[in-house]
Formats: structure tokens, sequence, C-alpha cells
């Protein structure tokens, strides 16, 4: 199979399978133009992007509000420091946080300390 071949037999494949409604009119007759996809009864268009707000590399806090760099948050648990005897208490504000590659895992200064916290823990 040559490279060509496999690009539209991937793009038959998001023709067929993967459109999603149109997200301000709700159309089911939307279609993929190579770009972007198109609501062919309110004109509107939209990238796949758009619609992947649900995406699993989304980092989440402990209730489910997603995070973003520079957000406050508040341990919610008792946490031990790994390689070290610092335990971070539940209730500690961390004023700063910063995403990761890891949607589970965010950085953060605490008393000084790069540390990484993983979002389970985290509120906003
Ligand atoms: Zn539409």
């Amino acid at each position: 199979m040559t490279i060509a071949t496999l690009f539209s037999y991937i793009k038959i494949q998001i023709d067929m399978t993967d459109i999603p409604k149109c997200p301000k009119c709700n159309s089911e007759y939307t279609y993929f133009d190579g770009m972007l996809y198109v609501c062919p009864d309110c004109g509107h268009e939209f990238s796949a992007d758009d619609t992947a707000e649900e995406a699993a590399d989304v980092a989440r806090d402990s209730n489910g509000a997603e995070l973003f760099d520079g957000d406050a948050v508040t341990v919610i648990k008792d946490l031990k420091v790994k390689g070290s005897s610092m335990v971070i208490k539940r209730g500690t504000k961390v004023k700063s946080i910063r995403l990761t590659e890891n949607p589970e895992e965010v950085d953060c200064k605490i008393e000084g300390s790069s540390i990484v916290l993983k979002t389970c823990f985290l509120k906003k």
C-alpha cells in the first residue's frame, strides 16, 4: 500500500464513520471537505478539534473541571512527596500550576520546591 492510498483510506474512514453533528444546528448532514467539517443546513464550518472537548488529554481536577496553566488549586488529600520527608497537607493552596505532557500530572511550586502533583488530588 502506498502512502497516497493509505491517506485516501484514512480519509474514507473519516468520511464514513467519524462525522460529528453540526455543533450549531445539530444537523446530521455535515460532511468533511478535507480541511473542515461543513454543515449544508446552516453553512457552519468547524474543525474536529471543536468537537473534541471531552478528549482524554485534557487535565482535569478531582471534580472534572478543566485545568489550565496558572490555575490556583487546593490539595484535597495529605500527599507524601516521593524521595523526601515532606508532606503536602490537605488544604494546601497551590497558586500557579503548570500543565505537563501527562494530563494526570501538573507541575507546581510548593515552599520553593518544584513538585509534580496528580490532578486527581487537586480541586479548583
Ligand atoms: Zn448546521
